[in-house]
């Protein structure tokens, strides 16, 4: 249960004064709905209020607050023209320029006669000075008010930056002073100063540096985000080590007809991986375990071989892929394999009801089935092994901490293998699967072809489709992607459903369609026809991003290339030169072109190394942008910035090793207040596996 003394920052933002449910949606879209989340909307720069010059000295385009006596009001005379008011100094005059201002509230806020201070940009044109819809007019009593460095929080459309200040300097009104989590000698060390300091500090920053990222108070909450992070994964590790596993080891018969069953060998990154994951299903613990391994780097074989181990004992394995088309490719590329070797192989989708999908439930918890292929539905609750060993979770997109702990629950003793074609860089691997241990398939398969990429202007489409022609006239079979499914009125991406059209035209009517709006059977009919030969061109959203496998396609066209993430261009242009015969990426981009855009499209380019992409993409965007990631299950941090506190990272995952060596089920006082950095940062899931909870 989330402690008592956090309760007022998580309520609603409505609880907030003046914040009413007008507002609240336009606080969620830009922070979240909770106080919480306003305590982590940081400020992105300052206004400095405190310069105070006189009239004839205040320099155009700076911000300024001048004491001024109010003159004249001009109240405008056409829609079209702006409401004006003359006021002054000792040294001259100038105007407060308001569009479509509002006489009654313009008298009452600058009654004539009266002195105001006025806070807001200068503008100079000629002998004229003015100011344009001023930040702030108040009385001379409330001057200190004003001339303050005032923090600047980025915004969204319906929300001002005067309603956003207020409502964090509530936010941090609520905030109470909590028990320090951090180790003192380590707080002291980093001259950092407590939770509840580094907030407000973070909130009133004295200048344009201190809004930036690296000052002792951002870093203090950075670590404190870090280490709740890291915590509660090692937690969720610790739980899994607690369960109780089993050591399966197989004696190789199996395995051996496989390997001699395959028309190649092992590479020398499978050999080692699959020796890893042996070594895991071996020790009487519980194997937690991702392969990452890139497109096309042979991670099913080695899935393959690790189901075999515990089938050899005796047992089953399970191995559940994230679509439809995926499992039934396993199945299809798994089949000829285990007749080989004589296992007995099932599968099991959304799609099997009634009496066969009965038959296969009954077969299962007979223990009539080794191995059992399929999606989601192999961990439906009435799906029942006899003795399952072994769960591999192919391609898993967003697989939280809550799935882990649910899969480890549904046998007794379950060792789990998670595979994920998403190249993932070093650090951000840490944040994701801080839990797991981790093996690379960084070696391709032999006889791999380079993919010739290249990056084309959009404008020269019709000269990129005239290409495409001759390559399908001299037998190429080619993916086309195109980023929506429907043009829309208010967007000019590419459309899957005209491009469809446009190509037909042009090629006839060997061009299929696949969308993620299609039925399973739709897709799948589709995707058969293409693999079969029967079409040239397979015009697709990224439903093809997953997996499928077609080793005759050559080329692979990508419209509108740079409003991908890297890592789904990359998984992309891994559909091609699968086979033996030379292969081409297109990447077509939109203009204009910025330059991170044009850098991460000549990545693209220059490299096939899945790792390096990553890397450089984490590089040029940062940690909450490497767009692909937010489906594999890595966080997106608030307060830490991976690209400059990675070294915090490092430290934290020490630090919760070194906290939960010490006190295991956090019970100590410092443990205590750790339990409430946990639901701070919303890793409830992380400490339910407490024992004493
Ligand atoms: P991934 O799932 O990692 O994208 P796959 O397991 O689908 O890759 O393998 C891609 C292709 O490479 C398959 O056709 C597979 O048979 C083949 N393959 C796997 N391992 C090897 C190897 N060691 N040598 C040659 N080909 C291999
Ligand atoms: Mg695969």
């Amino acid at each position: 249960m989330r402690p008592q003394c956090l309760f007022p920052l998580f309520a609603l933002v409505t609880s907030l004064p003046g914040v009413g449910p007008r507002l609240a949606p336009l606080y969620e879209r830009l922070a979240g709905g909770k106080v919480v989340d306003l305590l982590w909307h940081l400020p992105s720069g300052v206004i400095d209020r405190r310069f105070s010059p006189k009239v004839a000295e205040a320099p155009d385009g700076k911000v300024a607050t001048l004491v001024l006596r109010v003159d004249t009001h001009f109240p405008s005379d056409s829609p079209k023209r702006p409401y004006r008011v003359r006021l002054a100094d000792e040294t001259g005059f100038l105007h407060l320029v308001f569009f479509h201002g509002r006489e009654d509230w313009l008298r009452r806020q600058l009654p004539e006669g009266e002195t105001r201070v006025i806070s807001g940009v200068v503008e100079r044109f000629n002998t004229e000075i003015q100011i344009t819809h001023p930040d702030h007019i108040v009385p001379l009593a409330q001057q200190d008010e004003v001339m303050t460095v005032e923090p600047v929080y980025p915004l969204t459309a319906g929300l001002t930056g005067r309603l956003i200040t207020k409502s964090v300097k509530a936010a941090l009104a609520k905030a109470p002073d909590l028990p320090e989590w951090q180790d003192s000698a380590w707080l002291a060390r980093q001259h950092w100063p407590s939770w509840h300091q580094a907030l407000e500090a973070v909130h009133a920053p004295a200048d344009e540096f201190a809004a930036g990222q690296d000052t002792p108070a951002r870093r203090r909450l950075a670590f404190d985000e870090l280490l709740a992070n890291q915590l509660a994964l090692a937690m969720v590790r610790a739980q899994m080590r607690r369960l109780k596993g089993r050591s399966v080891c197989g004696d190789g018969r199996l395995r051996q007809e496989i390997l001699a069953a395959l028309p190649f060998s092992l590479t020398g990154a499978q050999t080692r991986s699959l020796g890893e994951i042996d070594a895991d299903m071996a020790a009487p613990i519980r194997m937690l375990r991702l392969l990452q391994g890139d497109v096309g780097s042979g991670k099913t074989v080695v899935a393959l071989l690790a189901m075999i181990s515990a089938v050899e004992i005796g047992a089953q394995a399970a191995m559940m892929a994230p679509t439809e088309i995926l499992a039934r490719q396993h199945f299809a590329t798994i089949a000829p394999l285990a007749e080989a070797a004589g296992l007995r192989l099932a599968l099991l989708t959304g799609r099997d009801k009634g009496k066969p999908r009965e038959r296969i439930l009954a077969a299962l918890a007979e223990g009539e089935v080794d191995i059992l292929l399929g999606t989601h539905a192999l961990f439906q609750e009435d799906v029942a092994f006899k003795n399952l060993a072994l769960a591999v979770i192919d391609e898993q997109h967003r697989f939280g901490v809550h799935q882990r702990l649910e899969l480890a629950a549904k046998g007794t003793a379950v060792d789990m293998l998670v595979m994920t074609a998403t190249p993932i860089p070093r650090t951000l691997l840490l944040t994701a699967y801080g839990d797991m241990d981790v093996s690379r398939l960084d070696e391709k398969p032999p006889g791999r072809k380079p993919v010739d990429t290249r990056v084309v202007p959009l404008a020269r489409l019709d000269e990129m489709a005239a290409a495409v022609g001759r390559a399908i006239a001299g037998g190429a079979r080619v993916y086309w992607v195109c980023p929506l499914v429907e043009e829309s009125e208010t967007s000019d991406l590419a459309a899957a459903e005209q491009r469809h059209h446009h190509l037909t035209g042009l090629f006839g009517d060997r061009i299929g369609l696949i969308h993620g709006r299609m039925k399973p059977t739709a897709k799948d009919a589709v995707m058969e026809k293409f693999a079969a030969g029967e079409l040239d061109v397979l015009v697709a959203t990224t439903v093809i991003e997953v997996g499928v496998d077609v080793p005759a396609a050559t080329v692979m066209v990508i419209e509108h290339a740079e409003r991908f993430g890297l890592a789904q261009l990359h998984q992309l242009r891994g559909r091609v030169g699968r086979g033996d015969k030379d292969s081409r990426c297109l990447l077509l981009y939109g203009h204009p072109l910025g330059e991170v855009a044009k850098a991460r499209l000549e990545i693209m380019r220059a490299t096939e190394d899945g790792f390096a992409i990553a890397e450089e993409d984490l590089r040029l965007r940062g940690g909450g942008e490497v767009l692909g990631t937010r489906q594999s299950g890595v966080p997106e941090f608030r307060l830490a910035d991976l690209t400059l506190h990675g070294e915090l990272l490092a430290a934290a995952r020490d630090d919760a090793a070194l906290i939960l060596g010490r006190d295991p089920d956090l019970q100590t006082p410092r443990g205590e207040s750790l339990r409430v950095l946990l639901y701070l940062f919303e890793c409830d899931a992380a400490v339910r596996t407490l024992r004493s909870g």
